[in-house]
């Protein structure tokens, strides 16, 4: 599944071919992805110069002047440039025509979402989907403190709360265990026993973690945007994340992994108090 490294480094791969471009059409190959595709897209987007293009956790913002395309890549998708009129495959169900090229979207299990969210609706961060998100991880609002204040009453482990992104978002099951590896915390440790100190390590391991996962993508951003290259996200090498079994990158204990909310977490049982 795409986590927040991978939107990112899409964002910044299809953002200079977007960019102070005017859309051209739009192609639907389907009737929807995991809702109907807005109606009369293609009308609502010809025409329009694209102004920005965003991301809000997961959610790539792409802003016109009269509203903000809202793409999500759900559990498989990805998205493409490739030159127009390049022939549509199976699970190629939405194509933005813009200036010769298309950015095409490939979603074989159609969990991803494209939306259209209006000017006149008022700001996209108020958005259903967008209001009720955490803070960017690598954004100025996100420190220790506040992670600090916002657990001071959650006695669920702090691997969940994490994952829950009502904090921070973007730190999903791959970045949650490594960043709480690096931080040297127990992913079962309930949140409101850790204290600030310990959360200063955790807020700087998300953030390292993150960026050095954006960085890797960005060092193969040019075979992921690749005509034919093949779209799978960056492999990277993990601490403790799918290694059950393997020894500690740090101290040669086995990695164990348990279950925690239906989601499987690594750690280092000697590393991680
Ligand atoms: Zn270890």
């Amino acid at each position: 599944m795409p986590e927040l490294p991978e939107v990112e480094v899409t964002r910044r791969g299809v953002a200079p071919h977007l960019e102070g471009r005017v859309v051209a059409g739009v192609t639907l190959r389907h009737s929807g992805l995991r809702w109907p595709f807005p109606q009369g897209l293609g009308e609502l987007l010809r025409g329009q110069r694209i102004r920005t293009t965003g991301r809000r956790g997961k959610y790539l913002l792409i802003g016109f002047d009269h509203g903000t395309l809202i793409v999500h890549l759900g559990m498989s998708g990805h998205l493409r440039i490739l030159p127009a009129g390049t022939p549509a495959e199976k699970h190629d169900h939405f194509d933005l025509i813009v200036d010769g090229q298309v950015m095409r979207m490939t979603d074989p299990r159609r969990f991803g979402a494209v939306l259209w969210h209006a000017k006149e609706d008022g700001l996209v961060d108020e958005h259903l989907l967008l209001r009720g998100l955490g803070v960017e991880p690598l954004g100025e609002a996100f420190s220790a403190g506040l992670l600090y204040r916002m657990t001071r009453r959650r006695s669920a482990p702090i691997k969940q709360v994490l994952l829950a992104g009502d904090i921070v978002v973007g730190v999903g099951n791959i970045y949650a265990s490594e960043s709480l590896f690096k931080a040297g915390i127990n992913p079962r440790t309930p949140a409101h026993r850790i204290g600030l100190a310990r959360y200063e390590k955790l807020a700087a391991a998300i953030r390292e973690t993150l960026a050095a996962a954006i960085e890797k993508g960005g060092s193969t951003l040019r075979d992921f945007m690749a005509a034919d290259g093949q779209p799978g996200y960056f492999q990277q090498t993990y601490f403790v994340y799918d290694r059950t079994g393997e020894p500690c990158r740090i101290c040669g204990a086995p990695v164990r992994a348990i279950k925690q909310g239906q989601r499987s977490t690594f750690y280092c049982p000697n590393c991680q108090k």
